[in-house]
């Protein structure tokens, strides 16, 4: 029976599982996952300003499929010569593969940042935040990076603040000359005003210089006391990917052929991959994850089947930056849009998205229950 594994237990990857549990002939299932669970990860920014409860943005992977072996362990390596995962606690066999490791945060080797810094990678993550602002009394929220996660934190952050009626300072420091790296000028615009009418400060061309307990340094002079530290600042791949001796883009994504094959019998997808499109690349989101692991499954279905590969083609349906307090710009199907109606559908499509019912129901009512006040 032909062995195949799955690692990372995200879009990607659950994607490529449902592709495969089509599948009638006998394999041998494996998913393999650092975490218990799958994370809603676009909502959890929703989380910081209560109007999610992050219980729901989780599913348990034990629950997938009696007929998915779910292994709990984080993968450190792969020796593709052998055919073989290392993981921290066992190595497996594979004769096919898919990795869907995702992405996690960049601290660019700083060491210190790492340790101080609050980060949003997965639901834990924003458990940890929303527990020190309840705490701890904070004077400034210093978020580096003024990429769309950046921003909907600083906006759900602010919106946090006025519902428990506190002042706290929001400061968005950015390293770049402007916020929103290459999106057009109308929308970053569009962002500016609205973070200032909601009293969130953006530094552009400043960088993070030191962090020390409650004290964080910007890199022109200035010193914030009582503050914490969010960086939202890059991401890169795994750390086993960059050890692997195959073409990578310099975040670490894997460079891909049209059929998402990096390697004889292994496909990546999603974060983890690295494919060119129109003379550019993917960017990372949602949409491109899915379809990419879903793509995966049918080429690891064909190759089990000795059948010619599909060739991937990317459906770009288009972006939103929602921000927290209901403005929103982005392209959907190549138009430009803003106002509230765009976050309407984002949260449409991430109930849609969501998974397990209880899940899908939790968020619905929190949305639908949710007074913005501010
Ligand atoms: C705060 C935030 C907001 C976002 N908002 C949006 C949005 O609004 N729209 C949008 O399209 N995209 C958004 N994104 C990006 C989107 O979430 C990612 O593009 C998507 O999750 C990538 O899917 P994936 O399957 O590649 O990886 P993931 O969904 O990240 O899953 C990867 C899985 O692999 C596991 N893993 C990682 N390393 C290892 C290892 N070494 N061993 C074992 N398991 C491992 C992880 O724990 C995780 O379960 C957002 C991301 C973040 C962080």
């Amino acid at each position: 029976m032909k062995r195949i594994i799955v690692i990372g237990g995200g879009f990607s990857g659950i994607a490529c599982l449902n592709r495969l549990l089509t599948y009638r002939g006998k394999i041998d299932l494996t998913l393999i996952n650092d975490k218990g669970d799958f994370n809603f990860l676009p909502m959890l920014p929703d989380c910081i300003s209560g109007k999610v409860n992050p219980e729901y943005l989780a599913f348990d992977l034990a629950n997938l499929s009696r007929r998915v072996n779910f292994v709990r362990d984080r993968v450190t390596g792969i020796d593709l010569k052998e055919k073989m995962i290392l993981a921290s606690r066992q190595t497996l066999n594979y004769d096919l593969l898919l990795v869907g490791s995702g992405s996690e945060t960049n601290f660019y080797g700083n060491d210190e940042i790492r340790k101080a810094a609050f980060k949003l990678d997965n639901v834990d993550d924003v458990k940890d935040l929303a527990g020190v602002m309840s705490r701890e009394r904070i004077g400034s929220y210093v978020i580096a990076g003024a990429g769309y996660t950046g921003i909907e934190v600083a906006t759900n952050l602010r919106i946090a603040l006025n519902r428990k009626k506190i002042k706290g300072r929001i400061v968005i420091v950015e390293r770049a000359t402007s916020i929103l790296g290459p999106l057009p000028q109308w929308m970053k615009n569009y962002v500016l005003a609205n973070l200032k009418s909601m009293d969130i400060e953006v530094f552009t061309e400043s960088s993070v210089a030191g962090v020390s307990g409650r004290r964080i340094a910007l890199s022109g002079g200035k010193v914030f006391d009582d503050a914490i530290l969010i960086w939202a600042a890059g991401v890169e791949t795994s750390g086993f990917i960059r050890n692997l001796n195959i073409e990578k883009n310099p975040q670490g994504r894997i460079k891909v052929d049209e059929y998402l094959r990096f390697h004889d019998s292994c496909f990546a997808a999603g974060d983890a991959a690295f494919f060119s499109y129109q003379g550019n690349y993917l960017r990372m989101a949602v949409q491109f994850s899915i379809m990419q692991g879903d793509c995966a499954g049918i080429n690891i279905i064909k190759t089990l089947q000795g059948k010619e590969l599909v060739k991937y083609r990317p459906v770009d349906l288009g972006y939103i930056i929602p921000m927290a307090n209901n403005k929103s710009c982005g392209i959907l199907l190549g138009f430009s849009v803003k106002g509230i109606l765009p976050v309407f559908l984002h949260y449409l499509m991430c109930v849609y998205r969501l998974m397990g019912l209880r899940n899908k129901l939790g968020v619905l009512l929190s949305l639908a229950s949710y007074r913005l006040r501010w």
